[in-house]
């Protein structure tokens, strides 16, 4: 059905994603992108990346696919990220004119969620729960609550405080270091169920080779667990690991060159609000430890 709202009509890029003749996705961009993202803007989804020289960009980059997901498990759409017939008719239903809405969009309704357990033998730079809050506006984008089921000082014998002070080990997927199995078995396991995850927090994390970490999903085999140096300066730190836990060792890539998406590579991420991109929560929705709530 064509296209009525002015602000899409007059455009024939997105006539043609409202046919399924052709349908808009990453990588798509130009003035019809702009149009889209202007689009999400008005209803109510922020775009820091795309907005940050002033208007929309037009480049249907990471945090514009991430927008597209949201509107559509907004509004009970296939949430595949792409805008082709289905989405392209909701938008132009939802913004008839081209004012912004007085109702943007219906509510988000959280749909699964997390359970973590913290556990802390050092304070890290970044309190544990900004850390934790920042995760939970990071997955509250995408309907899944971040629930703590409980938290803990491990209060450590003054021996093994000093084994700890530094966790050596390579970071790596279901296997831990003697060092790594110490702080994992440390505090209480009670209530932790096999499909929560712990995070821990220690003092400083170090690879064989000398190098340090801010964190590690490194864990023992049925023991969902991250790791997080004290010293980590990144706000995302906990948000990011426990993302690797959810991901699993499979799941390429590991990390990423866009900065502003959870799973940057360290060197270049930005802090800007952390997002996912759809192949990437198509994996986490698919992981045990994330858990449908009853509807
Ligand atoms: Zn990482």
């Amino acid at each position: 059905m064509a296209l009525k709202s002015p602000r899409f009509a007059s455009n024939n890029h997105l006539q043609q994603a409202a046919t399924n003749l052709a349908p808009i996705r990453r990588g798509s961009t130009g003035p019809h992108v702009a149009i889209v993202q202007q689009a999400f803007i008005d209803l109510g989804l922020a775009m820091a990346i795309t907005t940050k020289k002033g208007a929309p960009d037009g480049i249907f980059g990471g945090e514009t696919e991430s927008r597209v997901w949201q509107f559509q498990a907004r509004t009970g759409l296939t949430k595949d990220g792409v805008i082709g017939r289905e989405t392209m008719t909701k938008l132009d239903e939802l913004l008839p004119t081209n004012d912004p809405p007085m109702q943007p969009l219906p509510p988000s309704v959280m749909t699964h969620k997390i359970n973590v357990h913290m556990r802390s033998i050092d304070n890290p730079v970044v309190p544990e729960f900004t850390q934790l809050k920042v995760m939970q506006d990071v997955f509250a984008q995408y309907m899944i609550d971040v629930i703590m089921q409980s938290g803990e000082s491990i209060g450590l014998a003054p021996g093994e405080q000093l084994t700890l002070n530094v966790v050596d080990g390579d970071c790596e997927w279901d296997q831990v270091s003697d060092e790594q199995k110490l702080l994992q078995n440390s505090g209480s396991r009670q209530n932790v169920g096999p499909n929560d995850i712990t995070v821990y927090f220690a003092t400083v994390l170090r690879e064989k080779n000398g190098s340090t970490l801010q964190g590690c999903a490194g864990h023992a085999p049925t023991r969902p667990a991250v790791m997080i140096a004290a010293s980590a300066i990144d706000k995302t730190t906990m948000a990011h690991e426990v993302c690797h836990a959810l991901l699993g060792s499979h799941f390429v890539p590991v990390h990423t060159d866009d900065s502003a998406n959870l799973m940057c590579n360290a060197a270049v991420c930005t802090g800007a609000p952390a997002y996912l991109t759809v192949s990437q929560l198509n994996r986490v929705f698919a992981s045990k430890l994330v858990h449908k709530l009853p509807s």
